[in-house]
């Protein structure tokens, strides 16, 4: 289904590809060409999507190796600063490696290296006795999320790999990933998904969290504890962050703050995406802007899915995101990126039936 939602939009499509020994960690981890129609292979997946002992719990996406330019390397100069016989044969063998990971894309100046990726999930694992794995809606929505952020390190091309694909700016991160939330809410993609029209098994009317706003104001809560965190209050010695917490939740909260409970001590998101937690319900602001005015009509339009493709997708961070969105969406008022776009996106609002918050 995946393949055939990314075939009309993108002409790209995944093919299962064989794995030689040693290469994958588990056997169920399943190993995904990534075919555009034009130019051939674009990158590979590693589908690692059953749930097992040991294996880290919650969905993900990881970058192994990310696009880059590579045909102006200078790999033979780098070779002559090295002297020990083993270094030089492990240099010279991953740059075979290397060379057979490159491809040459037609329309585009240069040779590129392609990027490989990680897809975890935690599905259950088909059996014998309990037949083949149904996905519940909440896992099908967060194989499509993780699904949105391979697809952009996949069609990610751009000179340097730190700006590759997901490697861009953090407030708009998530605006490919939480976007495929939106295609998985149509029918018209849906139907992609059972082209003989003989699905028999549970029901197709899916799950919906009677808790959904609540989550949401959560999220609005926990962006702005993030945002008082990093402020210049936080450097007063008498800066408290529990009082500061119990403060948001009596002014703001729908449930008022627990006397002698530290939950700021259990929020993650505080350290490592400093200050930027808001970029969740920014971008779903923001794909949900960039569904209905693009593809809400006709989601599988070959040329709205090349436009998205090619003016936001393929540049990664190598690009002004602000530029990207407001050329996407038409919206020459946003292009500075300033105060006034932000606010604008604020007036967008978020739906909360589309898409679970606190997915990464
Ligand atoms: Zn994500």
């Amino acid at each position: 289904g995946l393949s055939r939602l990314f075939r009309n939009l993108y002409g790209i499509s995944l093919r299962l590809a064989r794995v030689t020994p040693g290469e994958v960690w588990h056997p169920d981890v399943r190993k995904l060409e990534v075919v555009d129609e034009t130019s051939g292979v674009i990158g590979w997946i590693y589908a690692d999507l059953f749930a097992r002992r040991g294996k880290p719990s919650g969905a993900a996406h990881y970058t192994v190796r990310c696009s880059r330019r590579a045909d102006d390397d200078d790999a033979h100069r780098d070779l002559e600063h090295v002297w020990d016989e083993d270094t030089l044969k492990a240099v010279q063998l991953s740059d075979k490696f290397e060379n057979a990971h490159r491809a040459r894309i037609p329309g585009t100046e240069g040779v590129f290296q392609l990027p490989v990726v990680v897809l975890l999930c935690e599905s259950a694992r088909p059996t014998a006795r309990k037949g083949p794995t149904i996905l519940a809606w909440h896992e099908v929505l967060t194989l499509f999320h993780e699904m949105g952020h391979a697809m952009h390190s996949m069609i990610g091309r751009t000179e340097y790999q730190n700006v590759s694909g997901t490697r861009c700016a953090t407030d708009f991160v998530e605006l490919p990933s939480i976007l495929m939330e939106h295609f998985l809410q149509s029918p018209k993609v849906l139907s992609l998904f059972d082209i003989k029209g003989n699905m028999t098994t549970g029901s197709t009317h899916h799950h919906e969290d009677p808790c959904r706003s609540i989550d949401t104001h959560t999220q609005i809560l926990l962006a702005a504890l993030d945002q008082i965190y990093h402020s210049p209050a936080a450097l007063s010695p008498e800066f408290d962050s529990t009082a500061a917490l119990a403060m948001l939740y009596e002014s703001r909260g729908l449930i008022p703050y627990v006397p002698g409970t530290s939950w700021q001590t259990q929020f993650g998101h505080l350290f490592g995406y400093g200050a930027t937690y808001y970029s969740y319900l920014f971008d779903r602001a923001i794909a949900s802007r960039v569904w209905r005015k693009l593809f809400a009509d006709d989601p599988l339009n070959r040329e709205t899915g090349e436009r998205y493709k090619t003016g936001i997708l393929k540049f990664g961070g190598g690009k002004d995101p602000w530029h990207m969105v407001s050329t996407l969406l038409d919206a020459p008022e946003m292009v500075n990126g300033d105060a006034e776009a932000m606010a604008e996106v604020g007036r967008w609002k978020i739906e909360d039936e589309v898409s679970v918050p606190g997915r990464h």
